[in-house]
């Protein structure tokens, strides 16, 4: 029996299709691991939005395991392949387009309901991709990934690590982020430089942030200089003097010498929350 999976790369040399490093175009074609990925997203019935549907192998997979699926791909070049690969998937609609030229109310009335984001994103895309459904969506239930490693590490990280910074305090402030398997570079076509892993970001409201704009200022502030200690960041960050900062720091409870990777998630939100009280911007 013709099967679209372990036929793709033929079919994608047959229609002269040519790879656009620029979109990160790096496929993943084996089945198995396309369904595991459905499950580690916890498809199963409802609305996912893909972005990058690419030559359709995880759109597929998708339309198994969903209700519906929206599934947005830039390059025009790879609309006639989506019509082969997805021909006899009804329950998906593919949107040629750049999704980053939609705006969040407008992908959301595609989507119709709550739904989770299922994606294996150019590299490119990463960060402002995360941080925009992160932030500004009000129906994406999760976001499972595939993520460069070192990315997805990045979003997993603990305190006091390498990894740990401005960006994981974010997702995490708002999110649960669990890596759930590492994808060796070898099983995408074409091969990248990297290795990946699939991260999901389940979305929670964890705390009270009244003010995302100043706990952002906050965490950027606390990260800006990694070398200096909290009181040097918060003082430059908000332009007070060294010892307001400092009994700022101590009316958190926190150590005077201490650098911003060593506080929690939830230390942020203290920290944040006296800088509010203080009237800081
Ligand atoms: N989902 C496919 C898979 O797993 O094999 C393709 C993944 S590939 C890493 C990323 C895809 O995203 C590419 O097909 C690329 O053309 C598409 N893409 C890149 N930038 C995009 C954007 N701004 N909007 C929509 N699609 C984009």
């Amino acid at each position: 029996m013709y099967n679209i999976f372990m036929n793709i790369k033929q079919l994608l040399i047959d229609s002269g299709f040519r790879f656009n490093k620029q979109f990160g175009q790096n496929f993943l074609t084996d089945e198995a691991l396309l369904n595991d990925i459905c499950h580690d997203a916890q498809v199963n019935g409802g609305t996912v939005l893909e972005i990058g549907a690419g030559a359709g192998t995880l759109t597929r997979a998708l339309s198994r395991h969903a209700d519906k699926v929206i599934a947005f791909e830039i390059d025009r070049g790879l609309e006639r392949i989506l019509d082969v690969t997805l021909n006899d998937c009804p329950n998906v609609k593919v949107v040629i387009g750049d999704v980053m030229k939609y705006s969040m109310p407008q992908i959301e009335q595609l989507c119709g309901s709550a739904y989770k984001v299922v994606a294996n994103i150019p590299y490119y895309l990463t960060s402002p991709l995360i941080m925009r459904f992160v932030e500004e969506s009000t129906l994406a239930e999760s976001l499972t990934l595939t993520v460069q490693k070192e990315v997805a590490e990045r979003l997993a990280a603990e305190p006091s690590t390498k990894d740990y910074g401005a960006i994981t305090v974010a997702v995490q402030s708002v999110a649960d982020v669990h890596i759930t398997r590492i994808l060796p570079r070898e099983l995408f076509y074409p091969q990248p430089n990297v290795d990946s892993a699939v991260v999901r970001v389940d979305r929670r409201s964890k705390f009270d942030i009244s003010s995302p704009e100043l706990f952002r200022k906050t965490v950027r502030a606390a990260f800006a200089m990694r070398r200096k200690t909290l009181s040097n960041c918060i003082s430059v960050g908000f332009g007070i003097s060294k010892p307001q900062a400092e009994q700022l720091l101590a009316r958190c409870g926190f150590a005077s010498k201490c650098r911003g990777e060593e506080l929690s998630v939830e230390q942020f939100v203290v920290l944040y929350k006296a800088i509010e009280r203080e009237g800081l911007k």
